[in-house]
């Protein structure tokens, strides 16, 4: 074991120095291939974990697994049944929610006592959530028009769910599919991101204290152009389940052609945040700073093209960039640290590239948007929350996704110049409003094109509430009653009344 491995045990046992294996039919195994990729802490570039590198042959087998308990054992549990072990689930992860939020600090570098996703709060409430809808779930009694005979609709997991994940959320983005699959039925093969894999695999090995039958919820990690594009293109899968790129979604759709499996898409976006003069500009520009810096830029509602009225466009960049430069940047393991670092090396590099474009495009710097190299924070993957204005909307900045702490202010006029401006991108996945003018606020949500709009706030979630995208930001919606519709087929049942009576 090395030094650093020594370390990272000591806060989680299951960080062994063994490398992890899959999980597929119920038992653990390697990868055939004995192929393994290593899990390392964006904090300081140290491997912390070896984890196994699956490819086609393993999402097979996986495939297969979650098939025969689709149609054995699986089929057999009542909705009363699923709510009960949905119920043992969430108690499960608050049990344990310490040790699965210090796995993702670790293996994504998410700052240990900060934000929404380091409570347990979201994810317990979100697996309870679907125990509770799950019952609610039926089909109808339809009055057809043809007579003697009578018509009811049926509801039906789809059958088998291939749920591919990012890496800005690990354990959440994996839950989010996990919970409404077993509420309706399904069974799962999980393919987390490569590069924070570890707290799923410890959900898997937690979850062998339910009473969940081998092979309902298998899990195979990898790259996404091996075990990903596998399951995106098996014949036996159902089903997609996908939060990532716009541009994996997109080939994630055209590999589900084969078969035609059902896809759902959580995708990427370009999210406009608006500052209306009249609005408390102290509390606009802090949620402007977090709807963006949080996380490290590394979520997908991140409010990153920051649009502020003229009149007050120079002291909110003012009071934006002193946020962003007094926010702590530090080791993920730091109670003090607000912002952690860039999930890689190849992160960094992405992201770094874009700072380095809107400087030669002309945009401004208000604050950051040097890398750290010097002192503890030089072996990691860090870039301190950085604040461009003067940005053109034609420049790349203000266009594509960046997937950092990297905000672009804009100056705007009115409201039907903003408007116009917010919906010129390709996404369209959440908008921040912040206004006092109730007529105003009511108009600019119904004219903004995405699917969340937070109104004096930004970035609230709950499993209640629906999520997902417009336009390329995605296809379909996690959370909510409609969630459950991605899962399920419709099945309309038609009886004769009268036999007798049958005439073609
Ligand atoms: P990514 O698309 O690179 O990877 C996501 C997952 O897809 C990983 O598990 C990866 O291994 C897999 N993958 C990669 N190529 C694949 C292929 N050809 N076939 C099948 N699977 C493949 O995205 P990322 O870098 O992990 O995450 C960042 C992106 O995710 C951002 O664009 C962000 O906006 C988006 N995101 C969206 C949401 C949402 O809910 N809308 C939430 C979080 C992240």
């Amino acid at each position: 074991m090395t030094a650093q491995q020594a370390i990272t045990s000591a806060l989680t046992p299951f960080l062994d120095g063994v490398a992890k294996r899959l999980l597929i039919g119920g038992e653990w195994r390697e990868a055939q291939s004995g192929a393994t990729l290593p899990s390392i802490n964006p904090s300081t570039g140290e491997v912390i974990a070896q984890i196994a590198a699956g490819d086609a042959a393993d999402v097979d087998l996986a495939v297969r697994a979650a098939r025969s308990a689709f149609e054995g054992p699986w089929s057999t549990f009542s909705p009363a049944r699923r709510q009960d072990l949905l119920l043992k689930f969430a108690d499960l992860v608050e049990r344990h929610y310490d040790e699965l939020n210090m796995l993702d600090v670790l293996d994504m570098g998410r700052p240990v006592g900060k934000g929404v996703m380091a409570s347990a709060t979201l994810p317990v409430r979100t697996l309870r959530y679907y125990a509770g809808v799950l019952t609610t779930l039926h089909g109808e009694t339809i009055q057809s028009n043809v007579p003697h005979r009578f018509a009811y609709t049926k509801r039906e997991p789809v059958g088998v769910v291939g749920a591919i994940t990012p890496w800005n959320g690990p354990l959440q983005a994996v839950l989010w599919k996990i919970a409404p699959a077993l509420a309706t039925g399904c069974t799962i093969v999980l393919k987390p991101a490569e590069d924070a894999s570890l707290s799923a695999l410890r959900l898997g090995e937690l979850i062998g204290e339910l009473d969940l039958p081998p092979g309902v919820l298998n899990i195979v990690t990898g790259v996404g152009q091996s075990a990903g594009a596998a399951l995106a293109e098996h014949p036996g899968v159902d089903k997609i389940a996908f939060t990532g790129s716009t541009a994996t979604g997109k080939a994630i759709v055209r590999a589900a052609t084969g078969n035609l499996k059902r896809v759902s898409l959580e995708l990427g976006g370009k999210s406009p945040n608006i500052i209306f003069a009249d609005a408390d500009l102290a509390a606009a520009s802090t949620g402007a700073a977090m709807g963006i810096f949080a996380n490290s830029g590394q979520i997908c509602v991140a409010g990153s093209r920051l649009f502020v009225e003229r009149r007050v466009a120079e002291e909110v960049t003012e009071r934006v960039a002193a946020i962003a430069q007094g926010l702590r940047v530090g080791n993920s393991l730091d109670p003090e640290t607000q912002i952690g670092p860039l999930v890689s090396a190849r992160q960094l590099e992405r992201v770094s590239g874009y700072v380095e474009t809107g400087r030669e495009e002309g945009a401004l710097l208000a604050a950051g948007g040097d890398r750290i190299t010097d002192g503890a924070l030089a072996a990691g993957f860090f870039l301190p929350p950085t604040v461009f204005s003067g940005v053109q909307d034609s420049m790349a900045i203000a266009r594509e996704e960046i997937f950092g702490p990297v905000v672009s202010v804009f100056a705007f006029d009115s409201v039907d110049e903003v408007v116009s401006r917010a919906n010129a991108s390709e996404y369209g996945l959440a908008a921040g409003v912040w206004t006092n003018d109730l007529a105003r606020a009511h108009r600019m949500a119904d004219a903004l094109q995405s699917g969340s709009v937070w109104v004096n706030t930004y970035g609230n979630f709950d499993p209640s509430v629906p999520f997902g995208g417009y336009k390329a930001s995605g296809w379909g919606r996690e959370f909510g009653l409609e969630s459950m519709d991605d899962y399920l087929n419709t099945k309309s049942v038609w009886m004769a009344v009268n036999s007798a009576e049958f005439d073609g």
